[in-house]
């Protein structure tokens, strides 16, 4: 390694770090050789552990995030397992919605309202209608079956879903 006189500024070339301290040769200046390279390579490696590790505590969070968020659609599951349209005497058209609750948990749950949300094919929501499904009551592991009429549906709806009105609606993507 290279070392410098802090003094006169003499180079010396060394083969390893002096554990006493030097002398300049030139002008008698003493110093003590640090480990300056071998330091800032130890500070990179650390700087550079520190950002793996802020990675994957990064991970982690999303993970968890991610985790945390499936939990949320328990304990009642609401799944729309057809949609009819169907003609009346009068010869009007109605969207019909068959679909079931399930209680996922171990306890016995009451039945929240039903959110019936229609949407286009980029996620907008373009109508919500709320309904009262016929069972109040669910026990664990059961499953209740609705069907549910929706008035007149707006034009470009390309899903429809079933929430619980006290779950949240999921938002307009972007
Ligand atoms: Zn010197």
């Amino acid at each position: 390694m290279k070392i410098k006189c802090d003094f006169c500024k003499t180079e010396y070339n060394l083969d390893r770090i002096p554990n006493t301290p030097v002398k300049c040769a030139v002008c008698g200046h003493e110093w003590v050789v640090t480990t300056q390279p071998r330091k800032n390579a130890w500070l990179m490696f650390f700087a550079a552990l520190c950002a793996l590790l802020s990675a994957i505590i990064f991970t982690v969070a999303v993970i968890t995030h991610h985790q945390a968020k499936k939990a949320n659609r328990g304990p009642l599951i609401a799944n729309v397992l057809s949609v009819e349209t169907t003609t009346d005497e009068n010869g009007l058209l109605h969207v019909v919605v068959n679909g079931e609750i399930q209680n996922v948990s171990d306890e016995i749950y009451g039945v929240p309202d039903l959110i019936i949300v229609s949407t286009d094919d980029e996620g907008r929501v373009l109508a919500q209608q709320k309904f009262m499904p016929s069972a109040t009551l669910l026990d664990s592991g059961a499953t209740v079956s609705f069907s549910h009429i929706l008035s007149a549906q707006p034009a470009g709806v390309k899903k429809i879903s079933a929430h619980f009105a006290d779950l949240q609606v999921p938002q307009e993507k972007k």
